[in-house]
């Protein structure tokens, strides 16, 4: 196939006809840098910087904590109950709704996301998110403890002050919002530093929060790069109460040590290296469909994909000829064509990388199946067999649409290479034995098994990873025990007893 792009995207990129302009949201205004310094968001399928930011640096760090830190501490959020909260952010959900195409579009040109995916699934999911946990914050209940000593005590889940959320750029409104939404719903006040590749959507949320009736200096969004730059000026902050970040494995090291100075809390997710064990007695179908999508949704550019493929050796054929079939039959593209299921990689930097792993296939001893290079920043969905489990390609997160098969003998040999890999976040089993599922399901060291299934997340569910894939967990209750400080009320109420 033909794609437009002859010239891959990267710095120093022409700019597009028009550029469109945001600015950091601080205090409820939208503001350029102080020194005027800016950077652009290249569209990876046009190769053109379409949009244009301003840079951030310690000076906005500072500037949106004092701003977040006032509403926190004078502002009327925190104080104005959970019900008043939700009315505001349910308005919130509503505006994210209605500019559906104005943020879909955004995710699409920053980081080259099929529109599908992003009008789909982001924009109805980002919306679900504030609503869920508006809700939440309003239904949960505290732990009341009656006490035969004539007291009795309970929790209160106060807001913890300002948080820090620091967001990668594959599912940038979509997981800004597992963030925001649990922040602002228990009260805090937020800042948000959105991906450098993908900006445009969290200045897009900020000017809606502030429609929506969420008070100035509730939701900042500032922009900039991570190291020497807002982000590692945000981390180091000691005016911050909480710092969530999603990301590689390696910034969140680097955060982690960064907090540790102020002993601010942290919430880590974190990079995945997700295998997918395809059982001799697994629906063949139901697994082919489940592990095309989990690989080569968002060009393979996401922390749960499907990446390793373990399948049992007695189906491994059947499986293969299915597989390859229909990762060929994947049609790449303008990510703003409603035909396309796979864009560009995000960026030219993004796409490097991944080409690292793509031109060493053979030398680590694999056979490609099917795809490769593409044109620009294009990777034909790639199917490999043939490595040994010391290759990188299997031991390390790709982020692209590269997918290993290795067939395997026995139930205990599979559970052994899955919990092999140092990352934790998720597994695939696809199996009609059930029986079996819930057998190797206790046996894997990760945060998430899919089981006959993929994607498929229910917001009261845990969600997070185990060794480099994080620490901590978000959803439900446990959104409220990082964004909350809860606290223990012990009262007399039989004063005759004492
Ligand atoms: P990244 O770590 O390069 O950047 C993430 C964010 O951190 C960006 O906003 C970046 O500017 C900022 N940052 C970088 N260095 C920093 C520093 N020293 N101090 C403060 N901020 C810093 O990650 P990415 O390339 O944007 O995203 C891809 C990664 O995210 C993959 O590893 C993927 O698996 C992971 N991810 C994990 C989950 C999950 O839920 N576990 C979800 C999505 C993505």
């Amino acid at each position: 196939m033909t794609h437009p792009l002859t010239r891959p995207g990267g710095a120093g990129a022409a700019p597009a006809a028009e550029v469109a302009v945001f600015g950091h949201v601080i205090d409820g205004r939208e503001v350029m840098s102080a020194d005027g310094a800016t950077f652009d968001s290249v569209d990876p399928y046009t190769g053109e910087a379409w949009a244009r930011f301003p840079l951030g640096g310690a000076a906005e760090a500072d500037l949106a904590v004092a701003a977040a830190r006032r509403a926190f501490d004078e502002g009327p959020w925190p104080r104005m109950g959970r019900r008043a909260r939700r009315e505001i952010l349910t308005r919130f959900a509503e505006l994210i709704l209605a500019h559906g195409d104005e943020l879909a579009l955004a995710d699409t040109r920053d980081m080259g996301k099929p529109i599908t995916q992003s009008r789909g699934n982001d924009v109805p999911r980002t919306a679900d998110n504030f609503r869920f946990f508006a809700d939440h914050a309003l239904l949960a209940t505290a732990e009341a403890l009656p006490m035969d000593s004539g007291h009795h005590a309970y929790t209160r889940y106060e807001p913890a002050g300002v948080v820090v959320a620091i967001a990668p750029w594959n599912f940038p409104m979509m997981l800004e919002s597992w963030k925001v939404a649990p922040a602002l719903a228990w009260g805090n006040t937020v800042i948000l530093k959105p991906a450098e590749d993908s900006p445009a959507s969290a200045t897009i949320l900020a000017r809606l929060a502030l429609e929506a009736g969420i008070p100035p200096g509730v939701f900042n969004v500032v922009h900039g790069y991570g190291p020497d730059s807002v982000g590692a000026a945000l981390t180091a902050h000691a005016g911050v109460d909480r710092i969530t970040f999603t990301g590689e494995s390696a910034t969140g090291r680097v955060i982690a040590a960064a907090a540790a100075a102020n002993l601010t809390p942290v919430s880590l997710e974190l990079g995945g290296k997700g295998a997918n064990v395809v059982f001799a007695d697994a629906d063949l179908d139901t697994a082919v469909d489940w592990s095309i999508r989990a690989i080569f949704t968002n060009a393979g550019q996401v922390c749960l994909a499907g990446s390793r493929i373990y399948v049992h050796r007695g189906v491994q054929e059947a499986f293969l000829e299915r597989f390859v079939a229909a990762a060929r039959a994947m049609v790449s593209g303008d990510p703003k064509d409603p035909g396309t299921q796979v864009g560009p990689l995000s960026s030219a930097g993004h796409h490097a990388k991944v080409r690292g792993y793509v031109d060493t296939v053979a030398a680590a001893g694999g056979a490609v199946l099917t795809g490769g290079l593409g044109e620009g920043l294009f990777v034909e969905p790639m199917v490999v067999t043939g490595l040994g489990e010391d290759a990188p390609h299997q031991r390390e997160e790709i982020f692209g649409p590269l997918v290993t098969v290795t067939p395997f003998d026995t139930e205990e040999e599979v559970i052994g290479l899955v919990n092999a890999s140092p990352f934790g976040l998720n597994a695939m089993l696809f199996s009609e034995n059930l029986s079996r599922a819930h057998r190797v399901a206790g046996r894997l060291t990760v945060g998430t098994v899919w089981v006959n299934c993929f994607f498929i997340r229910d917001l009261r569910a845990p969600f997070g990873g185990v060794g480099d894939s994080g620490v901590g967990r978000e959803g439900g209750t446990f959104s409220r025990e990082f964004f909350t400080e809860p606290k223990a009320v012990v009262m007399q109420i039989d004063a005759a007893r004492d």
